[in-house]
């Protein structure tokens, strides 16, 4: 079975077409700055071990799907011989409100929904929506399959996802935690179960996503309890550029006594805050580089960092009472054997005990690191929320 995953946002789609059930990548792909004059199309075929890469203009997504169905069909790059050899596309889309807990195939009813929830996520649910439209047009005989990033989250309780903030506010507009990166929390989550050879609704995990954006999940007998994220991708953990957790009222200040607009509060606190706004910048392996030459800011923006996911994790194990293991994941929970050393530091009260040896060890795959197999398992599991969306697809047609 052929099915293609689609992340569309606003002037990139990402693609990948996988082999399934057998998971074999056939091709992945991205066309980035869609809208402006130098767009670029890099795709990738790497059981032929080929890749092409071109700069060209790509006016909108509508072009942007014909030039993948293009390289999808090509004599020496493409992987099928016409559209209909798709049999499913899988499209992230990022929030789902609380109507989505899972799946779903899309139809009238569901882009309405999808389009409905857009005021909660206006960056991306209208261009995720896009892409449904427009491959809709090119794969028609595939079913579309929408795979929210909200969904995982679906079962917290109240008690984690309400603000206490008046009632109406949650009743008449929605607000309330949602968190993010679900389909990240759920893949790693999963693979640890069986890499634990134990179902995921036996444990209780903590999953630490550290990408450009980072959040983090308590896993109760394999559900959400509780996340990171809120309404929004903003607070929680230190990021890249969002400043994760801060008192509200520096928004007021920044309003009242600096004059600053919505708009620019916004931008200030996700472009311009995290690992950037208190080093100068958010690559955090030149982070890292410059506290080794001695850079005082980037040493403390590390340590904030570091601290910041501690506290979480202290917060998530007492909320979770046992504890199975806690998964380090994404470019920096995958890599930064750094981070993850400082994270787990004094964190032995909680029964983690990381092992810095085996913390070293590089492996493409599952990491296992901490000192003993009695103890709170630490591991590393590389994220596949690619792989997590086929699959979710997948299992929706079976059923
Ligand atoms: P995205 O959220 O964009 O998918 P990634 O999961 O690729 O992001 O993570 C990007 C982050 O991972 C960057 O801050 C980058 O510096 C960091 N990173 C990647 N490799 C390493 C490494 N070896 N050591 C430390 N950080 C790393």
């Amino acid at each position: 079975m052929k099915i293609l995953v689609i992340n569309s946002g606003s002037s990139s789609i990402k693609y990948q077409l996988f082999e399934m059930p057998d998971k074999t990548v056939l091709t992945a792909g991205v066309v980035e700055k869609i809208g402006e004059e130098e767009s670029t199309i890099t795709h990738k075929v790497p059981p032929k071990n080929l890749k092409k890469s071109k700069t060209l203009p790509i006016a909108n997504h509508q072009e942007g799907f014909d030039k993948i169905l293009s390289l999808l069909t090509h004599a020496e790059y493409g992987v099928i011989d016409n559209p209909d050899d798709i049999d499913a596309v899988g499209h992230r889309v990022v929030h789902g409100g609380e109507k989505f807990n899972s799946a779903v195939i899309v139809n009238e009813e569901v882009k309405k929904q999808i389009e409905d929830l857009s005021f909660l996520a206006p960056l991306h649910n209208p261009p995720n929506l896009q892409g449904i439209e427009v491959a809709s047009q090119f794969f028609q005989k595939a079913p579309q399959v929408a795979v929210f990033d909200t969904a995982f989250h679906q079962s917290m309780p109240a008690s984690s996802y309400r603000y206490a903030i008046p009632d109406w506010l949650y009743k008449e507009h929605g607000i309330r935690v949602y968190g993010m990166h679900g389909t990240s929390h759920h893949y790693v989550a999963q693979q640890a179960a069986n890499y634990l050879s134990k179902p995921l609704e036996s444990l209780n995990l903590i999953t630490i996503h550290l990408g450009n954006g980072c959040s983090m999940a308590a896993i109760q007998h394999g559900k959400c309890l509780d996340t990171s994220m809120g309404l929004s991708p903003l607070p929680g953990l230190i990021m890249g550029t969002r400043s994760g957790d801060i008192d509200p009222s520096v928004c007021y200040f920044l309003g009242t006594q600096l004059n600053m607009s919505f708009q620019e509060i916004d931008s200030l606190l996700n472009k311009e805050s995290g690992l950037k706004g208190i080093s100068g910048e958010n690559d955090l392996r030149n982070i890292i580089a410059r506290k080794d030459d001695g850079d005082r800011a980037a040493a403390l923006a590390l340590e904030m960092y570091s601290y910041r996911i501690k506290k979480y994790i202290g917060s998530y194990a007492a909320a979770l009472g046992k504890l199975d293991a806690i998964i380090f994941t994404a470019g920096v929970g995958e890599n930064s054997a750094y981070i993850r050393e400082k994270v787990c530091n004094n964190l032995e009260i909680l029964g983690i005990h990381l092992d810095s040896e085996k913390n070293k060890q590089r492996t493409t795959d599952i990491l296992e690191i901490q000192q003993d197999d009695r103890l709170v398992k630490i591991l590393v599991i590389p994220t596949n929320e690619e792989l997590e969306i086929a699959q979710a697809t997948m299992q929706l047609l079976k059923d």
